[in-house]
């Protein structure tokens, strides 16, 4: 049994308006808490300040509230958070976990070049043991474990990635001074006690490289359950980069319907309320969540 009391929490980045991919991510996670009594944060991921605009950081909080999403809490800003990132790397470089490295974008190409193009490309550990004389750094690195990484996710079930095969020891700051998305969605997590991220099934594949670094960070990682994405009609992932339309706010019942269908499920009645119409989503979640666990991916 669970000692914990269930926290869990939306993290979307502010590179544009919310759309329907996004609210199927938010409304997931909104619904899993409340089904198990818990807390539901909200996070903003602006900490890629180039790509985030404070006005989509707005444009997105007011569609959850349209939508009858509110956070339990503050909703927490991850570009006023440098410091807590900072102490985590710190605590990191303490332990022998991070090293510099001056690798360039090229010498990391080339040492991939064999690689099936389209295939992560994987650190070959140039610096591990020491920046080469002359060299500068230009980023520093985590020290992936050398033993597989595991963690169970509740629909993808168990998951096993040798991180030294999969993306090698990765980047967790720059040279530039921008810090790596691995490491802020970890230390945030893990500032406000998240027990349970439900969150879209792109994200999947590195998760493991987050698992590791709750290990690093002398935690345990929180529970996971990866939801279908929504696809364009293309077949690409839904998404601010690929044009996703913003939603209509003024329409938010027909919204949830689309996200419910995409989950699977007939669409409720558009009378009533939001409120209403969570309200009966809440009494079919448990029966949604254990469908799509049996729609697992191949
Ligand atoms: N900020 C990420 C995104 O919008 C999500 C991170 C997460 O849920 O862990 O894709």
């Amino acid at each position: 049994m669970d000692q914990q009391p269930y926290i869990g929490r939306f993290a979307p980045s502010p590179t544009g308006p919310l759309h329907l991919g996004s609210l199927a991510t938010a409304l997931g996670s909104w619904l899993d808490a409340r089904v198990n009594g818990g807390r539901w944060l909200v996070r903003i991921e602006d900490i890629d300040e180039e790509r985030c605009k404070p006005e989509h950081s707005a444009a997105i909080l007011h569609a959850l509230n349209a939508h009858g999403l509110q956070a339990d809490g503050d909703v927490w800003i991850q570009s006023a958070r440098h410091v807590q990132y900072q102490q985590a790397l710190d605590q990191l470089l303490r332990n022998g976990l991070v090293y510099p490295c001056g690798c360039t974008r090229r010498d990391i190409d080339e040492a991939n070049a064999h690689r099936p193009f389209g295939t992560n490309r994987v650190y070959p550990g140039t610096c591990r043991h020491g920046l080469p004389s002359g060299t500068t750094p230009r980023a520093l690195r985590f020290r992936v474990p050398h033993e597989p990484t595991q963690w169970t996710d509740w629909r993808l079930g168990s998951q096993t990635d040798k991180l030294e095969e999969t993306s090698g020891d990765f980047v967790l700051k720059r040279g530039d001074g921008h810090w790596a998305y691995h490491l802020v969605v970890v230390v945030d997590d893990l500032a406000s006690n998240v027990t349970h991220i439900v969150r879209g099934e792109d994200l999947a594949d590195t998760t493991g490289r987050q698992v590791a670094l709750f290990k690093a960070l002398g935690a345990t990682a929180p529970r996971y359950a990866h939801l279908p994405v929504i696809l364009a009609e293309d077949g690409q992932k839904l998404s601010k980069q690929t044009g996703a339309q913003a939603l209509d706010c003024a329409k938010p019942i027909d919204n949830l319907n689309r996200v419910w269908m995409h989950f699977g499920e007939q669409p409720m009645p558009a009378q009533g309320t939001v409120t209403d119409w969570l309200e009966q989503a809440m009494q079919k979640w448990p029966v949604v969540m254990q469908r799509l666990a049996h729609k697992r991916r191949p």
